[in-house]
């Protein structure tokens, strides 16, 4: 077994995709932004709840269906008390959750921006290899060359080289992993034995702090 520094980040986005609605009071398609409110109306034993959206550019609302004339006791309790007390986080989530918007909308746009948290997991003393694993609770609009040449300061192409070189290796991903889309669970292992900058320059990249 080599010995590694183990780190995990965890990346999340900042600003809610935004699906393109058609807007009555713009009279054409426009981006809706999430409010952060959900609605839950109760119609007897029935319920619908929706997330509440608003046009980048009038502010009219749009209601982006959860579910419809669902019968209350087929509703998850915990669901159910999220929607009642408008939980932020809950709603978030909901706001983030691509598949369901993409059954609402033709176009969506996604942002950039991102925070990240890098926690070290464990540590080798002598460490030749660097593993970085991805936690994405969230799915983020963000290639992974382009956050690791960002996060590590090295260039796309130098990564590109240490793949081809096999001293970069994604576990648990595609062949092209590193031109696609973040997503949780992705392990990235660099071997950095022949790289005299492993403490002084990949360490607090890697980890986040300074030595
Ligand atoms: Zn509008």
């Amino acid at each position: 077994m080599c010995a590694k520094l183990r780190v995990r980040w965890t990346i999340t986005p900042q600003i809610p995709p935004q699906p393109w609605i058609n807007c009555n009071g713009c009279g054409g398609p426009r981006a809706f932004r999430s409010s952060g409110k959900a609605r839950l109306n109760a119609n007897g034993r029935s319920l619908d709840a929706w997330l509440i959206y608003r046009c980048v550019g009038c502010d009219k609302t749009w209601n982006r269906p959860i579910f419809e004339r669902r019968n209350i006791r087929d509703i998850d309790p915990r669901i159910l008390a999220a929607l009642q007390s408008n939980d932020p986080l809950w709603i978030r989530a909901e706001a983030f959750d691509l598949d369901a918007l993409r059954r609402r909308a033709q176009r969506i746009d996604e942002f950039p921006e991102f925070s990240i948290v890098k926690d070290v997991l464990c540590e080798a003393c002598d460490w030749t290899h660097l593993e970085i694993e991805l936690m994405v609770p969230v799915p983020a609009r963000l290639r992974l060359d382009r956050l690791l040449a960002s996060e590590l300061s090295v260039s796309r192409t130098r990564l590109q080289a240490l793949s081809e070189q096999g001293a970069l290796c994604i576990v648990s991903g595609h062949a092209d992993s590193l031109r696609r889309r973040i997503r949780a669970g992705i392990v990235v292992e660099l071997d950095l034995s022949a790289d005299a900058g492993r403490e002084g320059l990949w360490r607090p990249r890697a980890a986040g702090m300074p030595i």
